[in-house]
């Protein structure tokens, strides 16, 4: 990667976009240079580049690989890892003002912009009886684009599965400015390569996503809520096992006691602060399947020990739950400088993790609360140091270490769903061995043999 020296050549740039597209004054670029993860190692970009259509991601894309210039795609920058750190002089590629979604009722598709939010496109959707079920605990906050970069999880994919599910099509700007579109409104394809899935999770590293066809469904059911409160999180880890063994739930999240506290000294929302671990879980079965599956949630839980188990079919109260679950982050953030963990296990080892988690925060001397989407075995161990401490920060980076090694070793993964960016690119070859992270290496280079894009996230 050759520094550009000229700046001369960035009027090129400015030249070939409309007036404003390029922003180089330092204040306004310094929000596009971190995401929600805050990466201390951002670069300075040498612009901002705010795109309105693929035809101007193409002319930006040529252009930088014409001057060997890194881009780093953006959507919202709710990132938690590091994926959308600007790149020392480098463009940032902002997709924020390409928002437009057109719904297809008879397809069942959303035609979406890649800076439209999750929430316009529920919103959208729901105007015609349909829903967009990947639902990110950010998805008022985070982009469209964003979810396919990252194959975005959230609250009910133990039931709905995860973003590459709804993805149907997407066009694409590759390393050479070059637009392809693949996959299209057609629930089945199988012509060619599935080139489509290769860019779903690839972080922007591959290409710039420029439109997504995202399949919708029928809207969803009415929901049960069911919470319950523990004594500990393995007793609330045994309960999503058994439970797991028996249905799917729509939604099944724990937070620990420090997560529970955490919430309740952020935004007091009347939760139990004595339980050791609280399960929050929901059906939305069809009315007579809804009871029989809350009644074997209830059995589940009651099985593991719960102190106490509640249940309503008041959609406003069973939301306040998870609006409490969903407030866990910013809750926690209030507490000090964080590393957020995403790591995943086969389910049934949940148990083992979480006791795992407990072992390493005691062993560190670090605090780590636990937020988890549990029924799918994806747990969000958040380490709380103090940034101004350089022996808190020390011994939250080895639990950090310590944490994916745990998960790696239960045969789980270093990232269910935020994806490894640059936060947890150094443990990528832990979990996928030396084979796999050279034909990761392969891939790249056929792609983007100058590594222009998202140069430093996952690789
Ligand atoms: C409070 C909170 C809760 C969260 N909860 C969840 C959760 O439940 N589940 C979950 O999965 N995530 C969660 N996240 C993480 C985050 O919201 C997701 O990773 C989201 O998908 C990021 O979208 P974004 O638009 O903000 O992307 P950004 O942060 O801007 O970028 C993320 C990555 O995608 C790439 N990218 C963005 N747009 C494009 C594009 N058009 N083409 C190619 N690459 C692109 C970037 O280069 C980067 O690598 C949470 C975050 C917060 C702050």
């Amino acid at each position: 990667m050759h520094p550009l020296t000229d700046l001369s050549d960035l009027a090129e740039l400015v030249d070939a976009l409309p007036s404003g597209a390029v922003v180089t004054e330092p204040d306004a670029m310094e929000k596009y240079r971190f995401d929600w993860s805050r990466d201390q190692t951002a670069g300075h970009p040498l612009a901002v580049v705010r795109v309105e259509d693929a035809a101007q991601v193409q002319t930006a894309v040529r252009w930088a690989a014409e001057h060997r210039v890194p881009v780093v795609p953006r959507g919202a920058g709710s990132g938690l890892s590091g994926g959308s750190t600007a790149v020392e002089g480098g463009l940032v590629l902002s997709l924020e003002r390409m928002r437009a979604i057109e719904i297809d009722v008879d397809c069942r598709v959303a035609v979406v912009e890649p800076g439209a939010l999750n929430a316009e496109v529920k919103a959208a959707a729901a105007e015609h009886g349909l829903w967009y079920p990947p639902d990110p605990s950010s998805y008022e906050i985070c982009s469209v684009g964003g979810n396919v970069a990252t194959n975005a999880g959230g609250l009910c994919c133990v039931k709905y599965g995860v973003t590459t599910d709804y993805v149907l099509g997407l066009d694409v700007v590759l390393a050479d400015g070059t637009l392809v579109t693949l996959g299209g409104k057609r629930i089945k394809d199988v012509a060619g390569l599935s080139l489509l899935k290769l860019f779903v999770g690839s972080e922007g590293t591959l290409g710039i996503v420029t439109r997504a066809l995202l399949r919708l469904v029928p809207a969803q059911e009415a929901r049960s809520t069911l919470v319950a409160a523990f004594g500990d999180v393995g007793a609330a880890a045994r309960a999503v096992v058994a439970t797991g063994r028996r249905i799917r739930p729509s939604m099944m999240e724990l937070m620990d006691q420090a997560a529970v506290n955490a919430v309740e000294d952020h935004r007091p929302m009347g939760l139990d602060r004595t339980a050791g671990a609280l399960l929050v879980a929901q059906s939305d079965a069809p009315a007579a399947a809804r009871a029989v599956e809350v009644e074997t949630m209830r059995a589940a839980c009651e099985a593991a020990g719960a102190t106490e188990v509640f249940v309503t079919d008041d959609p406003d109260e069973g939301e306040l739950f998870v609006a409490a679950r969903r407030a866990a982050f910013p809750a926690i953030e209030a507490r000090g400088a964080l590393l957020l963990e995403d790591v995943g296990v086969p389910v049934p080892q949940l148990p083992a993790l979480l006791a795992a988690i407990e072992t390493i925060a005691a062993e560190h001397g670090v605090e780590i609360p636990v937020v988890a989407h549990a029924g799918d075995g994806n747990t969000h161990p958040i380490i709380v140091y103090d940034a101004g401490d350089a022996d808190s920060e020390r011994r939250a980076r080895a639990a950090f270490d310590d944490v994916m090694r745990a998960a790696i070793a239960l045969g789980g993964t270093i990232t269910g769903e935020h994806g490894v960016g640059r936060a947890k690119k150094a443990a990528l070859p832990d979990q996928l061995g030396p084979e796999v992270m050279a034909l990761t290496r392969r891939v790249k280079d056929a792609l983007d043999p100058l590594g222009i894009l998202n140069p430093g996230a996952i690789l």
